[in-house]
């Protein structure tokens, strides 16, 4: 097999393989293939892990994505980032099942709501918010993988709203993974901990800490940073610093872009952000071709992003609470990814700008790289009222309803919007946020019929105290009885 660096080889039968591997952003790391990236997560020099090189479809090959069902579009897009650790075949079955478990036949389907401003509907998941089109893939790619090394995990999250149902929903089937979930007790929407509690698998345990989501998040980093615990128990996460969360997102901007003018000519997207994973799929997305006009990223009050793109400095500053809480964020762990390529892919540069921001709570590359930024992305920030007017005004004009996260990305199109076409995601079903909507709209949005009885299912939970050894003994007791420990 003649293999051309990091890139397409000719297999037998001048069939194409793809031996792509993964360089962690802090370039101290060992590199991996996509099936260790999987289940590392982070890398273990405190990096994330990113494509060795890009890999490029051409304009051709962009040009024949329209008109393809997702599934294909997804098969398309992702199959070069696999590096051939999965037989094309499989791979193909797990994207066609992946999304043939959704509740709309398009999968994310594109709406114009006025002339030259499209809706992408990113809430057709099991769990109503655009992480199921990367967490459904998830875990079928984590069962993959185990099943063929023979391997369980125990997948540890902390969770204060969409993350928690995603994952668990992802993994509920899986016998190779078991799943704690850690959320703050009294402290969710009741809609997004049922999405949790209710479900009946043996594998799943919901933990209701006494503490706030920051004391979940503590508790994570804690069991993280306890190296016996995280071997004994084969300990993982499945947070969007997970590579392949980032794959799979990439697929809906080709998507979206062939139905709206592109490869043709360059489409701008919104995308309401919080740990700037999904926009930097957009990202991603434009290095492997596809021509982008902008992407405005869009901002609750907690807007370090908005504040970076305006002064070229980023500051972290104490999370508040908002309308769209999945953004109520304010180190964006995935930024990491866009800083490595804007310092030229200098691993040591990212690890001294990324300690430099930890002790000193200021990131700064350098203003040529933030006009490099610049150039690309604009930061866009909105307040629970101009959440509020946004979500009331597309409610006047249309009749639709949209949830606050999308409101947010929705309001940073339209101030971003040029002569390029542009395309807001929209990241929640209305749903998920039924106060927020009917406070704006004074129409409540229901329940899809998957989870109409949403509120008449049982609930299995146990509450801890906020106590690291508490935590952890309940997790070593319970994953005990599947072998792992
Ligand atoms: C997670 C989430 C976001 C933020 O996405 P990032 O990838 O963290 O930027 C936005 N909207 C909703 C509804 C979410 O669940």
């Amino acid at each position: 097999m003649r293999r051309l660096r990091g890139g397409i080889s000719l297999g037998p039968r001048g069939t194409e393989t793809t031996e792509l591997r993964y360089v962690s952003t802090r370039g101290a790391a060992a590199i991996l293939d996509f099936d260790d990236v999987l289940l590392a997560g982070l890398a273990s020099d405190g990096g994330l892990y990113v494509p060795e090189v890009w890999p490029r479809l051409t304009t051709d090959e962009i040009a024949a994505l329209a008109g393809l069902p997702y599934a294909e579009v997804a098969v398309r897009v992702m199959a070069p980032y696999i590096g051939g650790r999965i037989p094309a075949d499989r791979f193909r079955a797990m994207v066609e099942e992946t999304y043939a478990g959704f509740d709309h036949p398009a999968v994310a389907p594109v709406v114009e709501i006025e002339d030259g401003l499209w809706l992408m509907e990113l809430f057709h998941g099991p769990t109503l918010a655009f992480k199921d089109y990367a967490l459904q893939l998830v875990g079928r790619l984590f069962d993959h993988v185990l099943s063929a090394r023979g391997e369980h995990i125990t997948v540890i999250g902390a969770t204060s709203g969409d993350t928690g149902s995603a994952a668990i929903e992802a993994c509920r089937d899986s016998d190779r993974v078991e799943i704690f979930m850690l959320h703050p007790k009294g402290r969710v929407s009741e809609v997004q901990r049922r999405q949790m509690t209710t479900v009946a698998s043996a594998n799943v345990y919901n933990i209701a800490v006494e503490g706030t989501f920051d004391d979940c998040q503590d508790l994570l980093k804690a069991m993280f940073g306890d190296a016996a615990f995280r071997r004994d128990v084969r300990m993982t996460a499945v947070n969007s610093i997970n590579w392949a969360r980032v794959m799979a997102q990439i697929v809906y901007y080709f998507y979206a872009a062939v139905q709206v003018g592109g490869p043709g000519r360059p489409v701008a997207f919104a995308v309401p952000t919080g740990n700037f994973g999904n926009v930097f799929a957009g990202y991603a997305a434009t290095r492997m071709g596809l021509p982008v006009a902008g992407f405005a990223v869009g901002s609750n009050q907690n807007d370090i992003l908005p504040r970076y793109f305006d002064s070229g400095r980023m500051t972290a500053t104490e999370v508040v609470p908002t309308l769209s809480p999945s953004m109520d964020i304010q180190v964006s762990s995935n930024f990491e990814r866009l800083v490595f390529e804007l310092l030229d892919r200098d691993g040591a540069a990212v690890a001294a700008a990324m300690t430099g921001f930890r002790e000193r709570g200021i990131l700064d590359i350098g203003a040529a790289r933030w006009q490099a930024a610049r150039r690309l992305f604009s930061g866009h920030r909105f307040d629970d009222d101009a959440t509020l007017a946004e979500m009331r005004r597309l409610h006047d004009a249309t009749g639709m309803l949209i949830d606050p996260h999308g409101a947010v990305g929705l309001a940073a199109a339209r101030a971003a919007k040029g002569d390029a076409p542009m395309v807001a995601l929209a990241t929640a079903h209305p749903a998920k946020f039924p106060d927020a909507v009917e406070k704006a709209t004074g129409a409540r949005p229901a329940l899809p019929p998957h989870l109409a009885d949403l509120f008449d299912r049982v609930e299995h939970c146990e509450t801890l105290p906020n106590d690291l050894a508490a935590v952890e003994s309940y997790i070593r007791a319970h994953t005990a009885l599947q072998g792992a420990a």
